[in-house]
């Protein structure tokens, strides 16, 4: 078999379990969209899954992102997944529709002051280290209404939505990640606060992304399931 049929094969069985997650739990399927996660994927064969029916892409080192941006051909857009840099804001605000790692104050400036720059708004999605795991980046959960309520007064941030990288481990003891999440999302909806638009709950990857759909999530960035093993 080709290497695309794969990925083909790879796309359609996520989705199928999108679908059987999403009715599991009464929620809409269509609402869930899906990311690639092209960490490690070269060029050709992100090119196959975009081939395949992806739209999205994520990658999450700014330097990888800027080699492989200009690429891939098609009707995609690109999401960036990993931590950024301060100093690497200017060089990916007119490449990506959706920053999802906004996780401090000197960021949030940044990417405003670029956005002004550039003379049109930066979305992005707030991180949250919902299971407090020292080696993950994000806010905690108690410092997340501050920090929205600080940064919705900088011009040109739009602030779309949340996302959280849940741990390793079995899936019952990661559905309070994602349920904790979710709250929080449902809690900042109803706040109804300028420039904060809650639209999209980033949660779930290739080893949890089902659960995540269970409790709500509609972006998820799968890499390995679509990919293959890095
Ligand atoms: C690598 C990565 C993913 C995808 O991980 P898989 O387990 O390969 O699906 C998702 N989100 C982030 C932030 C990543 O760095």
């Amino acid at each position: 078999m080709l290497k695309s049929e794969v990925i083909s094969l790879q796309v359609d069985e996520i989705k199928k379990r999108i679908n059987e997650a999403a009715e599991r739990s009464g929620q809409d399927s269509d609402r869930v969209q899906i990311i690639a996660v092209t960490k490690f994927v070269g060029p050709e064969r992100i090119g196959e899954a975009v081939g395949a029916g992806i739209n999205i892409l994520g990658e999450n080192r700014v330097q990888e992102f800027i080699k492989k941006y200009p690429l891939v051909e098609g009707p995609v857009q690109w999401h960036l997944i990993g931590s950024l840099q301060t100093n690497k804001v200017k060089s990916v605000i007119d490449k990506v529709e959706l920053i999802h790692s906004l996780d401090r104050d000197s960021l949030a400036l940044e990417i405003s002051r670029q956005a002004q720059r550039f003379g049109r708004p930066v979305k992005a999605l707030v991180q949250v280290n919902v299971s407090g795991e020292s080696t993950k980046r994000g806010l905690a959960t108690d410092e997340l209404f501050p920090f929205i309520k600080k940064v919705t007064q900088l011009d040109g941030l739009l602030i779309k939505g949340l996302m959280t990288i849940a741990p390793l481990g079995d899936p019952e003891s990661i559905r309070p990640v994602f349920r904790t999440l979710r709250h929080l999302y449902e809690n900042l909806a109803e706040k109804d606060l300028p420039g904060v638009q809650m639209e999209y709950l980033s949660m779930g990857m290739t080893n949890d992304f089902e659960i995540a759909v269970e409790e709500g999530a509609n972006l998820i960035r799968i890499g390995t399931g679509i990919f293959g093993g890095r």
